[in-house]
């Protein structure tokens, strides 16, 4: 296979280098995420091992990069210990598994060689609506196969929506989730952020964005809109 490892730390990488051609595999190093993500681009591998600490760009932008440019190489990452949230956040961004270091060599080979044969593959995770189709992987939405560019925060907000599909979402919990735990942000800011989202996503009929008065916003399935 041809595999591209993205790692900065010297001794790793020489190590994942030297173990990976010694099984046969054609390796190339990048030290930092901007030399990564360009060597990606630049020709195709089979697989990419992505840590997630890089100067420069750090992994998780690395693969967001790479899943907007439509680039599907499947991406085993590396997180260091206690990196939960670097785990999730990882997988959100489209890297299809992870490995905690420290590892042992012939566990990453295993993990390396099932994450190949998955071969790249179109992220399964995209959310729809009526017909809006959000697909988190490369954080791209569509209405109607029309895309709709959004702000992060919009695209966070929508993607909480949609994930909660038929559920109220009160203020506190879109406050919470996309501006971020003790963000102090005024009911009014995201009262227009949910109107920027509407005026962007949910212009035509049947609108699938509610205001839940008193409580907050709910996204429905059109059908389900006769219930109320
Ligand atoms: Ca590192």
């Amino acid at each position: 296979m041809r595999i591209l490892v993205v790692e900065d730390e010297r001794r790793m990488a020489e190590l994942l280098r030297r173990g990976l051609t010694e099984e046969g595999h054609q390796v190339s190093v990048a030290r930092t995420g901007t030399e990564g993500l360009e060597l990606a681009l630049a020709s195709p591998f089979d697989v990419i091992v992505l840590d997630v600490m890089l100067p420069q760009m750090d992994g998780l932008t690395v693969t967001r990069r790479l899943r907007e440019k439509r680039n599907q190489t499947p991406v085993l990452m590396l997180t260091a210990r206690d990196g939960a949230s670097d785990i999730v956040a990882g997988l959100d961004c489209g890297a299809d598994d992870y490995l905690t270091k420290p590892f042992a060599f012939d566990i990453f080979l295993a993990r390396l060689r099932a994450v190949s044969r998955r071969g790249a593959i179109p992220r399964p995770a995209v959310l729809e609506v009526a017909d809006v189709r959000l697909e988190p992987g490369a954080r791209r939405v569509t209405r109607g196969g029309v895309e709709i560019p959004l702000t992060p925060r919009e695209y966070s907000l929508l993607e909480l929506l949609m994930r909660n599909t038929g559920r109220v979402i009160s203020r506190d919990s879109i406050l919470e989730s996309v501006w971020g735990h003790g963000s102090d942000v005024h009911e009014n800011t995201i009262e227009a952020f949910v109107r920027l989202l509407r005026l962007k996503v949910d212009t035509r009929e049947p609108k699938l964005i509610h205001t839940v008065r008193g409580i907050g916003y709910m996204l429905r399935e059109p059908d389900q809109v006769r219930e109320h």
